[in-house]
């Protein structure tokens, strides 16, 4: 962590993550998907989960979808409490997809399951353009 805000992880891209944080920085929320049998991946992987494929193209997101689950935090990363609560939660994207990602821009206690998001970006370094959502 260096200098961002309490409880806010700043990710380090490595060789597998890259291409992601890359279209980040552009504003364009990303996903790996396999060239040989379509399966979209997300955490960023080095062979299909489904068929072992390496060709593994990164295709870009409309950004939009349903929270599938969610947990209100009060604790950051480093064990303290923070300053408010997050709410950390496992996005479905339209195009069937999931990532773990930030709510912001509503009261936890409003956050809902199967409630419709849409993507926006914090940036929190040069390099980290973060992904987070707010309620369509
Ligand atoms: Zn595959």
């Amino acid at each position: 962590m260096n200098g961002s805000s309490a409880g806010t992880f700043v990710p380090e891209p490595s060789w597998l993550t890259l291409p992601f944080w890359e279209h980040a920085n552009r504003g364009v929320l990303c996903r790996q998907k396999c060239a040989s049998c379509g399966y979209d991946m997300f955490p960023p992987q080095f062979a299909c989960r489904r068929c072992l494929g390496t060709d593994l193209p990164w295709v870009s997101s409309s950004g939009r979808g349903r929270i599938y689950s969610f947990t209100i935090l009060d604790m950051g990363t480093d064990g303290r409490p923070l300053p408010q609560q997050k709410v950390l939660a496992d996005v479905d994207l339209e195009e069937g997809w999931h990532m773990m990602t930030n709510v912001v821009g509503c009261p936890p206690d409003r956050v809902s399951f199967g409630m419709e998001v849409r993507v926006v970006w914090q940036r929190l370094s040069d390099r980290i353009n973060l992904p987070v959502f707010v309620p369509e």
